[in-house]
């Protein structure tokens, strides 16, 4: 067996998609039995790709004339002229299973963490891999990493990818929205995350000027190839299957606040410290604290409704984040109330007027504006809540190809699912 490791063909500018590569790549092995694999990997990456995605593959045919093959392929289609555009391409004569745990470590850090190219090439040298990069070849991190990552994560999910046709590339996409909703709805929970019901949205069709007209994900592969067939669109020929880590928090590792990095992704456990605000531009921020540190939260535009839900926590609460950090603040992709404070402090009320009273001044307790009676201390008062126990999360609209949705389950409270 052989196996084969991609990334970084494509450009924001100019479009292409790793995936559709990966997939021509097969067409020209004429491998009927090859698998394809659609690796994501951190998302803090600064120098990511779109979507930061690398793809392997396993074949039947040898190791030299897959890669032979697969320069060609990648000499043809990736976007070379784009000196942001740096690929990487790795050959090994292995299956997934036996990959060395060396590349697995390696394959978890890229999903969690960052890594050097060098650390790559040393790898890559030690295991006498075939490998060859273009201008500059960063994409030899993605691609070595994605051979590890089976052996590296054990929740899978699928996507079916539906390509164009290359003569309608970069013009606008024909797919008929109702059929996408139509089809989510019928086939919900078994897919997912391809229409945003309240946005109105079809989340599965890209906007970008790439090979792909829409990408079906979900939890088994009868379904998502069931689900994309049935989705009324311009013409099209070619289509694959690809086992991925999408939807599967694979990026995301417990943290404590003190100890948090800068483009990492993580859980953490904490106390509501300041109440939510928002600011110009409609972005959400609470902060969060626990014996360590205290950190911001943020919820922004982009992700519309899920933004009340944050408005509706408050001082005192525990609860749970996840998100990445970023220039100093986790940026929400889900949250879990734990316990909900109950009761507010309030000014005491004067027993004679029924009027809230005000404060004497710091220590001075309270004084009735009216008859002028007083009380030392304030009172407790009922905090009727708008929000319950469990877990909150982003809608399909704003969320992350890792971000595991809340309805595939596996979740420790109470769920509220957004579709
Ligand atoms: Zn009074």
């Amino acid at each position: 067996m052989t196996i084969l490791g991609l990334d970084d063909t494509d450009s924001r500018e100019h479009g292409m998609c790793t995936t559709y590569v990966a997939f021509q790549i097969t067409e020209k092995l004429q491998d009927k039995s090859a698998k394809l694999m659609l690796i994501r990997l951190n998302p803090g990456v600064i120098h990511k790709t779109r979507g930061n995605a690398s793809v392997a593959l396993s074949t039947t045919c040898d190791p030299k004339t897959t890669f032979d093959i697969a320069v060609d392929v990648v000499n043809e289609l990736a976007e070379l002229s784009d000196p942001t555009t740096q690929p990487g391409l790795v050959v090994a004569p292995n299956t997934f299973k036996d990959v060395p745990e060396s590349i697995s470590e390696f394959s978890l850090n890229a999903i969690r963490s960052f890594h050097e190219k060098e650390t790559a090439i040393d790898l890559l040298t030690e295991n006498e891999y075939l490998y060859k990069s273009w201008n500059g070849g960063r994409g030899l991190i993605g691609a070595l990493a994605s051979l590890g990552a089976y052996n590296a994560l054990d929740d899978w999910t699928y996507e079916r990818i539906t390509y164009r046709d290359q003569h309608l590339w970069g013009t606008i996409r024909e797919v008929d929205s109702s059929s996408v909703l139509e089809v989510s709805n019928q086939f919900y929970p078994l897919v997912w995350d391809n229409f945003d019901k309240k946005e109105g949205y079809p989340v599965c069709v890209p906007r970008t000027p790439c090979p792909v007209l829409y990408g079906i994900r979900g939890e088994n592969p009868e379904i998502v190839t069931s689900v994309a067939n049935k989705i009324k669109s311009e013409p099209s020929i070619h289509s694959a299957l690809f086992t991925t880590n999408q939807g599967t928090d694979a990026h995301i590792q417990p943290g404590k606040m003190g100890s948090i990095e800068e483009g990492k992704s993580y859980s953490i456990d904490g106390m509501v410290s300041s109440s939510p605000y928002t600011i110009e531009g409609g972005h959400v921020f609470f902060k969060l604290k626990d014996e360590s540190n205290e950190i911001l939260c943020s919820a922004f535009e982009p992700t519309k409704h899920f933004r009340n839900h944050v408005r509706n926590i408050d001082i005192g609460d525990k609860i749970t984040v996840c998100g990445e950090v970023a220039q100093g603040t986790l940026k929400l992709e889900k949250f879990a109330i734990r316990e909900l404070i109950t009761t507010k402090t309030k000014n005491p009320i004067c027993t004679i007027c029924n009027d809230s009273m005000e404060s004497s001044g710091q220590s001075q307790g309270y004084r009735c504006r009216k008859c002028g009676a007083k009380k030392s201390d304030k009172i407790q008062v009922p905090y009727p809540r708008k929000i319950h126990i469990g877990w909150y999360e982003v809608p399909p609209c704003a969320r992350r190809h890792l971000a595991k949705p809340l309805i595939r389950g596996g979740f420790d409270s109470a769920l509220h699912p957004e579709r």
